[in-house]
């Protein structure tokens, strides 16, 4: 391969960092990636613990074509590398009473599952599929392109999807044109997960979620989704990129507005000509950037910035198997109150919804035979909402224990735990870096989106660049790797080279 010229320093390798990293790897560069931790991941490793394998974020890959995308790009497929399961049903829901939903992606079966859980609501079904694929053939060539000049709003794809984008109503609300019963639109809602917001609050342009789902399915890897990070830091040393793992960056080396390299927990100062940060987007702005750099991104604006929620985890090594579905959503009574609790009123609710991944129904390589790998995640307030984590930990883990039991056919939990990890949205902050806590970063509000994310070409130092859930197009591993895909595209051109042809 011929060398490209720029030498490019990645400050982690998380989804986002590697997407770019062997992106640009592929293409010539000479990529040197730096991860504080021992391993590839990020929110996006692998947590072992006592034989059991879990996964310490995603869990749910959604438009695959968007990372088959990325590893073509990069000169490969991704099926040798990783062995795909398409989930069928995607997953269940849960309500309080104990009535359920099993979403689908055939849409024969599901206006079949319509017709049985909400008798007379299918016919809003089509109208979901042909007015959300329209929004999704207009959105997602504009989600595709750089944010980093305002000139973006005048392109004339960005134009054309205007009536798309600003629905001026939230996803609970834009549903309501679909589905009548309210129960039925809290099943495609529950997905503004993902954005870590409420869907009373989160734009209706983002019904395009259940709409991919829907469309293209849900996946999941054998040995877990980490193992997608794995892949394509293989690939990228595969194109001579270079990995260092336990490498903590200190700081940015600067010379006035422009990055000029990285420092090294040691005080070693390596020179490159471009800086890509993958640290999540906060965080890296209050620890690793001089604030006299930051301009409008100082702590005190970003401390006004509007952030996703928190999860409280609990990862369970347990010495059964159990035989239900793969993904479960477990909606609280007043959703509703739950969701308000955690974004307007922070506080835990007494009655939370929660999800739980029982992995080994499908992939037998993450337990030890005839056990089982259990991940629970409770959306809870941000750090914003300064509970203290310390204190109330080990009575919220008691209380999620007692709603598993309660809720689902996995009874006696206690007595059958073999390993357990817990993450608290304080552990989020300070062991794994990120910012308030909030797990799926920046929210993402219109004023908060597009333009007015932060750039992927890094708005306030010069050869700085970002990628992640922090910068444009947003959090959630298609958006994310998508964010690699924008960030190397600029890198490339300022070279004067593309994606599709050769330096
Ligand atoms: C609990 C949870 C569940 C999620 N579920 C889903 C899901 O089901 N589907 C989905 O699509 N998305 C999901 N997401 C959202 C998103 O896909 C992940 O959070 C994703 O891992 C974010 O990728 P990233 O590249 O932005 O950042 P990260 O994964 O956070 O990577 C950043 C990397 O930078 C490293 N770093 C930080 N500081 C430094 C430093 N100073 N020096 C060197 N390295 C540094 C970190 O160690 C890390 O490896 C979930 C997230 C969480 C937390």
């Amino acid at each position: 391969m011929v060398k490209a010229g720029g030498k490019i320093a990645v400050v982690g390798a998380g989804p986002g960092g590697l997407s770019c990293a062997m992106l640009l790897a592929s293409r010539g560069f000479d990529v040197t990636v730096f991860e504080k931790e021992g391993e590839v991941g990020g929110r996006n490793a692998p947590i072992h613990k006592g034989g059991f394998t879990f996964d310490t974020g995603p869990t749910f890959l959604m438009m695959r074509y968007i990372l088959d995308e990325i590893f073509a790009l990069s000169g490969r497929k991704s099926d040798d590398y990783l062995k795909f399961t398409r989930l069928e049903p995607m997953y269940r829901l849960v309500f309080h009473d104990g009535a359920e939903f099993f979403p689908t992606t055939d849409r024969a079966k599901m206006g079949s599952e319509i017709a049985r859980a909400f008798p007379g609501e299918e016919g809003g079904l089509a109208r979901f599929y042909s007015k959300e694929k329209k929004r999704l053939e207009m959105l997602a060539p504009c989600l595709q392109k750089d944010y980093s000049n305002f000139s973006a709003f005048v392109r004339p794809t960005f134009i054309a999807a205007i009536p798309y984008l600003f629905t001026n109503n939230s996803l609970y609300e834009n549903l309501g044109n679909y589905f009548r019963a309210e129960r039925l639109r809290l099943c495609f809602t529950f997905q503004a997960k993902y954005l870590g917001m409420s869907p009373w609050e989160c734009p209706g342009v983002f019904t395009m979620i259940p709409y991919v789902e829907h469309e293209y399915g849900i996946y999941h890897v054998e040995g877990g989704l980490n193992m997608i990070s794995k892949a394509m830091a293989k690939v990228f040393e595969e194109h001579g990129g270079k990995l260092r793992l336990g490498f903590p960056i200190k700081r940015l080396v600067l010379a006035g507005k422009a990055a000029r390299g990285v420092e090294l927990e040691n005080g070693e100062k390596l020179l490159f000509d471009e800086v890509v940060i993958n640290a999540d987007f906060a965080h890296a702005m209050t620890h690793l950037v001089e604030p006299k750099a930051l301009g409008r991104y100082s702590e005190a604006n970003l401390r006004k910035k509007r952030y996703s929620c928190s999860t409280f985890m609990l990862y369970l090594g347990l010495d059964k198997k159990y035989d239900f579905t793969h993904h479960s959503i477990f909606l609280a009574e007043d959703y509703r109150a739950n969701i308000d609790d955690i974004s307007v009123r922070k506080r835990l609710s007494e009655d939370f919804s929660f999800y739980i991944q029982n992995a080994s129904a499908t992939d037998p390589t993450l337990a030890p035979k005839g056990k089982s790998t259990i991940y629970v995640l409770v959306p809870v307030p941000n750090n914003t909402s300064g509970i203290d984590w310390k204190k109330e930990a080990d009575a919220f883990r008691n209380r999620v224990l007692d709603a598993v039991e309660a809720r689902t056919p996995i009874k006696d939990i206690r007595k059958h735990i073999e390993a357990e990890h817990m993450i608290t949205p304080a552990d989020w902050e300070s062991g794994h870096g990120v910012f308030l806590g909030a797990t799926f970063n920046l929210a993402h509000n219109l004023t908060q989106m597009l333009y007015f994310r932060p750039h992927n070409r890094f708005e306030e130092l010069e050869n700085c660049y970002l990628v992640g859930g922090g910068t444009h197009p947003g959090s959630g591993l298609p958006t994310i790797y998508e964010s690699g895909r924008i960030t190397a595209e600029l890198i490339l051109k300022k070279y004067r080279l593309s994606q599709a042809t050769g330096p």
